[in-house]
Order: structure tokens, then sequence, then C-alpha cells
């Protein structure tokens, strides 16, 4: 009678930390296989707004001060609903830091967000107009290349050209304007 009454009497905290432990000791035992290999290392996600800088961005909406060196270090795409998506400023990315005109324009870009990490990485760019998509990168007349970042051209040194290309829904070139 008394035995029975002191199990029952155990607190629960006892019984759910040995069961917690049991769970940690299988999990050990489990990872000495060799882990599976995740089957996608990244995710592809659309993503529509402007490209600003972080900080400014951070400030205006949540009150968030940073410091005076920190303003113009990360870029981010802001989209309507406030949410902010840091870019990896790749040479894509850093387009956006060398030409103010594309923080002005209403954008969707396509990215890629690889697992864990909050960061995007811009794969292809794209202004947004009342009338159209059009496909955003640099083009040199004199070597017809094209370039992702305003600079000179890699081939001539000359002055390149910022290229706008109406595409259609699924981001395929119909034409030039
Ligand atoms: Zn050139």
């Amino acid at each position: 009678m008394r035995r029975t009454r002191s199990v029952s009497l155990l607190p629960p905290v006892i019984v759910s930390s040995a069961l917690l432990l049991a769970v940690v000791v299988q999990d050990v035992g489990a990872s000495e296989k060799p882990a599976a290999p995740p089957a996608k290392k990244f995710e592809v996600l659309t993503l529509r707004g402007r490209v600003v800088w972080l900080a400014e961005a951070m400030a205006q909406r949540h009150g968030v001060k940073t410091v005076p060196e920190a303003v113009t270090r990360v870029l981010a795409l802001e989209t309507a609903e406030g949410e902010l998506y840091p870019l990896t400023e790749d040479i894509r990315g850093r387009g956006f830091r060398r030409d103010e005109r594309l923080r002005k324009i209403d954008l969707e870009l396509l990215v890629r967000r690889y697992y864990g990490v909050p960061v995007v990485q811009v794969i292809r760019a794209f202004e947004l107009t009342s009338k159209a998509k059009l496909e955003l990168d640099y083009w040199c007349d004199i070597c017809a290349i094209a370039m992702f970042e305003l600079k000179p051209c890699d081939c001539c040194q000359g002055e390149i050209e910022l290229r706008r290309r109406v595409v259609d829904r699924d981001g395929r070139v119909k034409a030039s304007p």
C-alpha cells in the first residue's frame, strides 16, 4: 500500500525528464550513421518590392537605429507588406549598389534562399511597370555583350547602358523596348 502510494506521488517533472533522457540517448546512437544529404540546398523564390538599404528600412519600419557606418552596408528587398530580405552582395547584388536607378523602381526578383540562411541571392531582376515586365541587365552596343552591373565594359572599357527587355509571364524575352 505504502509503496504504491510513493510511486504515484513521483513529481511529473522527474518522469518527463527520464523520458527525455531516453530520447536523447537514442538520438545520439542514431547520429552515428552518416546523415543523408538534404535533397535541395536552396529554394527559388519570386519576390516583389523595392531594393532599399536595410538600415534605413529598419529605422523607418521598426525604429531601430543603426550605427553610421552600417547605413549603406546591406541591401535588402522590401516587400509591400514590409518584409525585408537582405541581398547577398555578389555581382548581381552589387548591381543595386552601383546604380541608384535600380533602387527607385518596382521590382520582381527571382532569388535563391539557401536553407538556414535569411539572405537571398538574386538570379534574375525584372522591372514591373503598369504595362510590362522588363528584364534588367547592362549592354555594350560595341561589343554586343551583357553584364550584370554598371561599370566600364568588360571588353572595350567603354560606357554600357541599362537594358530593359520586355518578357512574358514566364520570363522569356519578347522584344527590346
Ligand atoms: Zn564594350
